[in-house]
């Protein structure tokens, strides 16, 4: 499986604002002083050996939206946040060929911020392409039509070109979409929110965004260290530190960076990714947060094999 992400906030697009760009282009120049830089090679090496990623990049401002290849002849999508509009774009300008129109999306839930990108996904204006979106709720079309209504867009969903199907998943079992074998459970968030456990040719991808996992998380039978149990990729939700989890931000419906690395280490998933970023987090603060969760990673590790920890940025690529 290949999985490429298209949008990684929470909550709300928090994009770069001039202020932030210039922040970043001073501390660059300042770190450039006493560099040769004579030639673009130069630059390119410097950029890349000198300066760490909040100084050279962004972590984007686009909400929740994941591409998952699965080398099936379809398209697998998690979420439709604001990122779903580039990839659509993507997928408009011949960015996937061998896939056939059809588009599979897993939708967590019908919060604005995962579903914000649906009237922007261009490939949904084009007759003769399909769109299946799934989900454990049983009222998705109801959230994805009322956000098409007037007098909130120009465009009402019965005027969309492509033909939207909705398929409410049943829990309890397994389902086979795009050439994948795809789980979910319910988990913990205001109105509910469902994570995906997808699994193909022995890889397993989670996908567990807005989820609060409160103290019975401690629990030796919590649920959740089965459905992550070996998993090769946990994309999770870790929007808070710990301290903000547990104090103003409880029930709040969102996880910590900490929560994280103890469940992922009780499953023996391989490798974590912190998702769904705070709004209020510029670069810096999620580049230290995920600072701060390697060195808790390697604290609290008990076995020989370490949790590779990353933080999701618009762009990211992974391979499973
Ligand atoms: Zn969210
Ligand atoms: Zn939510």
């Amino acid at each position: 499986m290949h999985v490429r992400f298209w949008g990684t906030r929470g909550s709300l697009p928090a994009p770069l604002d001039a202020a932030g760009v210039r922040a970043k282009l001073k501390t660059v120049l300042a770190r450039a002083r006493g560099h040769a830089l004579a030639d673009d090679a130069a630059i390119e090496s410097f950029i890349d050996q000198s300066l760490g990623f909040a100084e050279r990049a962004t972590f984007g401002g686009n909400t929740a939206c994941v591409e998952v290849d699965t080398g099936a002849d379809e398209h697998l999508i998690l979420d439709l946040g604001s990122g779903a509009r580039a990839l659509g774009n993507c997928i408009m300008a011949g960015g996937r060929p061998g896939k056939r129109a059809v588009y599979n999306v897993l939708l967590s839930h019908p919060h604005w911020d995962h579903i914000m990108g649906l009237p922007f996904f261009a490939p949904a204006y084009i007759p003769g392409h399909r769109i299946r979106i799934f989900g454990g709720h049983t009222d998705l079309e109801h959230a994805l039509r009322r956000q098409h209504a007037a007098p909130n867009f120009p465009v009402e969903f019965d005027q969309l070109g492509a033909r939207v199907e909705f398929v409410a998943l049943d829990p309890a079992r397994s389902h086979r979409i795009a050439g994948a074998d795809i789980g979910l459970m319910r988990q913990h968030h205001s109105g509910d929110s469902y994570g995906y456990r997808i699994t193909q040719n022995g890889r397993s991808l989670i996908y567990s965004t807005d989820s609060e996992h409160k103290i019975e998380a401690a629990a030796d039978a919590y649920p959740f260290v089965d459905f992550f149990r070996g998993a090769d990729l946990v994309i999770f939700d870790a929007m808070y530190s710990l301290a903000e989890a547990y104090t103003i931000k409880e029930d709040w419906g969102h996880s910590s960076n900490l929560v994280a690395v103890e469940l992922c280490h009780r499953a023996g998933a391989r490798r974590l990714c912190l998702f769904h970023h705070d709004p209020n987090a510029d670069d810096g603060a999620i580049e230290a947060l995920l600072s701060d969760t390697v060195k808790y990673e390697a604290l609290s590790r008990d076995s020989a094999a370490p949790l590779e920890v990353v933080a999701a940025y618009d762009g990211l690529e992974l391979d499973l």
